[in-house]
C-alpha cells in the first residue's frame, strides 16, 4: 500500500482551480520531485497536501486513512510535515526554541534536538542566536530541522533552494541526503518542489511534471531526460525534445 494516496485532488484559490483532478501514489521512502513552470500548482500541491490551504475536491490519503479533513495540526502530528517556501521563522525567537516549537507534533523517533543538529551541525554554534540574523542558508536547515523534530514519515519541501547561495544550496542537500537514505527502512518519504532541474534529477527517486494544475507526465528520475522534462515545462510533446530513447510515461 502506498504511503500517501492523492485521489483526483482538486484545490482553488478563489474562481481559479490551481490543482486539478490530480492522482499520485507515494511509496514509503521515495523521493518525488514536482517540477513545472511558474503557477503550475506545485505550492498550492504542497499546501494542500499539509492542510494549510482547503481541499476542494478528492482525496488525500496518508497510511490507509482519509485526512482530507483533517486540519495542519492533526496532519503534523500524524506525520506529515511541510517546509514552506520562505522558511516562515519566528525571526526573533532562537534557533532552539524555533526547533523546540515542533514539538507539539509530539510524535516519537529518531529526531530530537541531537540528531537534528547531527544533520545540520552548521547551527551547533547558533542555537542561542536569534533565528532572524542566520544567513539564509542556515535559516534552511533551520525550517527544515524544525520540520524533522516531528518525526514525519512524508517530508513536503517547497524550494528550499530559492535565494539560497550555491554553497548554501550544497550545504542543504549534503544533510538532506541522509535523510532520503533511498530504499532504506527508515528512509523519510520526501515530496519536493525544485526549479534546479540538475539538483532535482540527483535526488529525486521519480519526477512528476505539472502544466496549469494537472500532471502531465511522470516517470523515474533514472528513465527521463532534462530535455524531456523542459519539454513538459512548457507543454510540448517529449518527442520534439530529442531524446527518444527513454521515454517519459504519460500520466
Ligand atoms: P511557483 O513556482 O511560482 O511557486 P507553483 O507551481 O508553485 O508556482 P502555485 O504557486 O501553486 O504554483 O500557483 C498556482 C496558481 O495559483 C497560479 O496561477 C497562481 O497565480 C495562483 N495562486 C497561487 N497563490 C494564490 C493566491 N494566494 N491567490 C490567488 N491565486 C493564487
Amino acid at each position: 500500500m502506498s504511503l500517501l494516496k492523492i485521489e483526483a485532488l482538486e484545490a482553488r484559490h478563489g474562481l481559479l482551480t490551481a490543482v486539478q483532478g490530480i492522482s499520485l501514489e507515494i511509496e514509503q521512502g521515495e523521493t518525488l520531485a514536482l517540477v513545472g513552470a511558474n503557477g503550475a500548482g506545485k505550492t498550492t500541491l504542497l499546501r494542500t497536501l499539509a492542510g494549510v490551504h482547503p481541499v476542494a475536491g478528492g482525496r488525500i490519503v496518508f497510511d490507509g486513512v482519509d485526512v482530507s479533513a483533517l486540519p495542519a495540526h492533526r496532519r503534523a502530528a500524524a506525520g506529515l510535515a511541510l517546509v514552506p517556501e520562505g522558511r516562515k521563522l519566528f525571526p526573533a525567537m532562537t534557533v532552539q526554541e524555533n526547533l523546540l516549537v515542533a514539538l507539539s507534533a509530539k510524535r516519537g523517533g529518531r529526531w530530537n534536538l541531537g540528531t537534528v543538529l547531527d544533520a545540520f551541525p552548521q547551527l551547533k554554534p547558533k542555537l542561542k542566536a536569534a533565528a532572524g540574523t542566520l544567513s539564509g542558508g542556515q535559516q534552511q536547515a533551520v525550517a527544515i530541522g524544525r520540520a524533522l523534530m516531528t518525526n514525519p514519515r512524508v517530508l513536503l519541501l517547497d524550494e528550499v533552494s530559492l535565494g539560497l547561495s550555491p554553497l548554501a544550496v550544497q550545504g542543504v542537500y549534503d544533510s538532506l541526503r541522509t535523510l532520503m537514505g533511498k530504499g532504506t527502512a527508515h528512509g523519510t518519504t520526501v515530496v519536493l518542489v525544485e526549479q534546479d532541474l540538475q539538483r532535482t534529477f540527483q535526488v529525486a527517486d521519480r519526477i512528476v511534471c505539472m502544466l496549469e494544475g494537472k500532471v502531465v507526465a511522470s516517470g523515474r528520475a533514472d528513465e527521463m531526460t532534462r530535455e524531456q522534462v523542459m519539454a513538459h515545462y512548457f507543454g510540448h510533446r517529449p518527442s520534439t525534445a530529442g531524446t527518444p530513447s527513454q521515454p517519459a510515461s504519460a500520466t
